[in-house]
């Protein structure tokens, strides 16, 4: 199973569980997505899937990426947990996979608190989702069952609450770029960082969270800037670290030749601004004139 090595570690949990082989890609310097343009390389006779998460904000290219997947019959497992609401070329993230999944934590677009949502327009694939997550029940003799499943039941009440957040998304999306460009504006002028882009030709970006990436040879290091905006009140997020660093991975000996710069670069040199959506312009201004103030004797 291919997949990105720049992603949450929940993308690579399930392949291993099942006992699959996971093969890792770079990512791409600017929008932080897969890199597409080294899939093909690294497909074998054995591939079987592509796991696409899209990351922060901009989707994953996916034209070419389903181009690949249908060129050597793989099936694409989608992960949107970071962009309900995203469209690639006018068509909805989550959409685009065989299989894919939605997430409704806490820190997502919309939440129940915790739990999910897999979609698939594969009625076979539907139905044994179903079973899975109800303990493979089945339907003639309760308490018989052909095959382990999990409770992985959403409750009513979950549902309730995902309903009324569903009504709001549209307005919290908005919030949401808006809280982007207004970070942007300022802060893409800062010549040691790279920011998020605010659109491709195919999206625009959605900042679910806002990242800033310190380029290489930055003046000050990402330890020394994020314990600076901590004194000022300011927290801020590191992000993902590569899957091919991760010390439970080393340890059970994935990845030990594999070298993924970018990946290594971003989990390094990435940290994310405060974006709640009840942050106000005047805390956001506060945000960015620490960090011109923080930044400005080393430059
Ligand atoms: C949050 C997130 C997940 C995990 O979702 P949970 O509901 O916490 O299991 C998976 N993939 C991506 C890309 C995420 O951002």
């Amino acid at each position: 199973m291919i997949l990105p090595s720049f992603t949450i570690i929940s993308c690579i949990l399930p392949i291993i569980r099942c006992g699959a082989v996971p093969i890792l890609v770079d990512s791409d310097p600017v929008t932080w997505n897969m890199d597409v343009k080294k899939i093909e390389d690294i497909i074998t006779s054995k591939t079987k899937a592509i796991i696409a998460p899209h990351i922060y904000g901009l989707p994953i290219d996916m034209d070419p990426l389903l181009k690949i997947a249908k060129k050597y019959k793989l099936r694409v497992i989608e992960d949107a947990a970071e962009v309900l609401g995203l469209k690639y070329k006018n068509k909805e993230c989550g959409s685009f996979g065989d299989v894919s999944t939605f997430s409704f934590y806490a820190n997502k677009h919309i939440t129940t608190g915790e739990g999910g949502m897999i979609v698939t327009d594969n009625k076979q694939i539907a139905d044994k989702c179903k079973s899975l997550r109800n303990i493979c029940f089945n339907d003639k003799r309760r308490f018989l069952h052909y095959d382990l499943g999990w409770n992985y039941r959403f409750t009513n009440l979950q549902a309730a609450i995902g309903l009324a957040q569903l009504e709001k998304l549209n307005r919290f999306i908005i919030k949401k770029r808006n809280i982007g460009k207004i970070y942007s504006k300022e802060l893409s002028k800062i010549k040691i960082f790279n920011t998020p882009l605010d659109k491709k030709k195919y999206a625009k970006n959605i900042y679910w969270v806002y990242g800033l990436v310190l380029k290489k040879n930055s003046p000050i290091g990402l330890n020394t800037l994020m314990k600076k905006l901590k004194q000022y009140g300011i927290e801020t997020r590191n992000f993902f670290w590569p899957l091919h660093r991760q010390p439970i991975l080393k340890k059970m000996g994935f990845f030990k030749n594999t070298k993924l710069p970018v990946a290594e670069h971003l989990g390094k040199n990435g940290l994310y601004l405060p974006t709640g959506l009840s942050i106000t312009l005047v805390q956001q201004k506060y945000v960015i004139n620490k960090i011109k103030k923080i930044i400005f004797k080393y430059l």
